[in-house]
């Protein structure tokens, strides 16, 4: 005889209802079915779904349960494995929360949908029932497998009753106005800046496609993120977040230059295991087949949070309203990037930079575009020198400055390629550094090599002279997820306080 699921739980450490009275589980075929369902998105040694259906045993309400691996299909044909397990106390559709390690069925358990169901169909092994949930909305029928155990069963799809959905918003992250001050504003949230690789995770109920700021998919470039899906409470999403590697506690985009680059799945697959990243959610643009660009920021927020089951790989950002500058204070005494400040009521613009979101740098960096090169001297003479770097302002691409240092053997190896395959005879500057500057370390710049402007790196520097050039400019690593045209010479000013 199977244990009961009293037996099977010990409640002086589970958080999990006692069952008060058990009279031994119904008999599915004849059991009088009530009218609640609910479905639990259980994260235990293996994430399953559990179907639980309220039926009669004598006087009490009970839930029938199934143990769904790869919960009820969304598509006809291919029935999924439904595993009969004990009946559940009723009680236990509300219960959401954590299962102690130890414990029987350890592990994170969430609602992944309730709402009402009928009975089409009640014969032995077999049952047809309509689910009107949040999210399941249809007719699905179970049955009894001739093959295995008793208690296999198979779910399979009969028909989709949910409303048609809304087409995807576009996939282009709206972005912030960088201004040179932190503020406090009860009208306003505010988020650590997480410096790493933008990106939104466009993901199913079975996979997730991983997209750049610019429109390219790297879904193969971070592998970790493959079953980003699967730590979502919905059928379908789209999050917005950074990719960070992090080191001693915060993001390091050096430490992410190691896999922002690969290509090769061999390297990924390596270099993955000594430099695992974390994405950080901290948007919703798209749930369950409904569109949330109109949705205020404090809405889509709060489902982030309700969606998002995190572990040591995925998070959900962190945020305090009214408070800009302890959170700028806390940010410089931990060396993160900055901060961004979101206003609230604000909807999800796509691809836009306005004033409802802004930043605040606690470091001077910036991405710039990447124009050419000079020839290096003693142990870079067959390599670079340094790199002729520039922004855009109205009249083009300004020369701001050229980065001789920050670079390893290996970012010189990396780079020289890609500056090859790029060059060009034609200076994409519309101010020319030959006349402008000086290379690094006061030297002329010697021998340009003229690229084309398609590489953005990131750049620390000190200030920015009155001539629009970078003082002790340092090189952080490329970043591939910046469009060009996004390197603003206005940002320039504003982080050196000229603007
Ligand atoms: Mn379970």
């Amino acid at each position: 005889m199977a244990k009961t699921y009293n037996e099977k739980r010990k409640f002086e450490e589970t958080p999990e209802p006692k069952a008060r009275s058990f009279r031994g589980d119904v008999d599915v075929a004849t059991a009088t079915p009530g009218t609640t369902f609910m479905i639990h998105q259980h994260h235990a040694r293996r994430l399953h779904y559990d179907l639980r259906l309220e039926f009669f045993n004598g006087k009490t309400p009970v839930l029938v349960s199934w143990a769904v691996p790869k919960n009820l299909p969304l598509k006809t044909g291919k029935p999924n494995l439904a595993v009969h397990v004990e009946d559940h106390p009723f009680d236990y559709g509300s219960f959401s929360g954590t299962i102690p390690a130890g414990n029987y069925g350890a592990g994170e358990v969430r609602i992944f949908d309730r709402g009402t169901y009928e009975v089409l169909e009640q014969e032995p092994g077999k049952l047809t029932i309509r689910l009107d949930g949040d999210r399941m909305k249809g007719v699905w029928h179970l049955f009894q497998t001739s093959k295995g155990e008793e208690k296999d069963w198979l779910v399979r799809l009969r028909q989709l009753e949910r409303p048609d959905p809304d087409p995807l918003p576009p996939l282009d992250p709206m972005k912030a106005t960088l201004i040179d001050e932190p503020f406090d504003d009860d009208a306003w949230i505010f988020e650590p800046k997480w410096d790493g690789v933008r990106t939104l995770a466009i993901c199913d109920i079975d996979k997730t496609i991983l997209m750049s700021r610019n429109g390219n998919e790297v879904s193969a470039t971070y592998p970790e993120f493959e079953k980003l899906h699967d730590r979502l409470v919905c059928i379908d999403a789209i999050v917005d977040g950074e990719i960070v590697a992090m080191s001693k506690g915060r993001p390091s985009f050096e430490r992410l230059q190691s896999r922002i680059n690969l290509q090769n799945e061999r390297d990924i697959q390596r270099t993955m295991k000594q430099i695992p990243t974390t994405f950080v959610a901290f948007d919703l643009l798209y749930l369950d087949g409904r569109s949330l660009l109109k949705v205020p920021i404090e809405e889509r927020k709060e489902l982030l949070d309700q969606l998002v089951v995190v572990n040591e790989s995925v998070q959900v950002s962190t945020y305090i309203p009214g408070q800009g500058k302890a959170l700028y204070d806390a940010a410089c005494e931990q060396r993160l990037e900055g901060i961004v400040a979101k206003k609230l009521g604000c909807p999800y613009r796509p691809g836009r930079r306005g004033r409802e979101w802004l930043k605040v740098k606690t470091v001077h960096d910036a991405e710039l575009v990447v124009g050419g090169w000079s020839r290096g001297e003693g142990s870079r003479s067959t390599s670079f020198g340094s790199l002729l770097v520039g922004a855009y302002a109205e009249d083009g691409l300004r020369f701001v400055g050229s980065v001789g240092t920050g670079f390893s053997e290996k970012t010189i190896e990396l780079l020289m390629p890609r500056l090859r395959e790029l060059e060009t005879g034609e200076m994409p500057f519309v101010t020319d550094p030959r006349k402008s500057a000086t290379g690094s370390f006061g030297k002329p710049i010697r021998d340009p090599h003229w690229i084309r402007p398609e590489l953005v790196a990131k750049v620390e520097f000190r200030e920015l002279t009155s001539t629009g050039k970078l003082r002790a400019p340092s090189f952080k690593g490329l970043d591939p997820s910046k469009p060009p045209q996004d390197c603003l010479f206005s940002e320039l000013e504003i982080l050196a306080g000229v603007g």
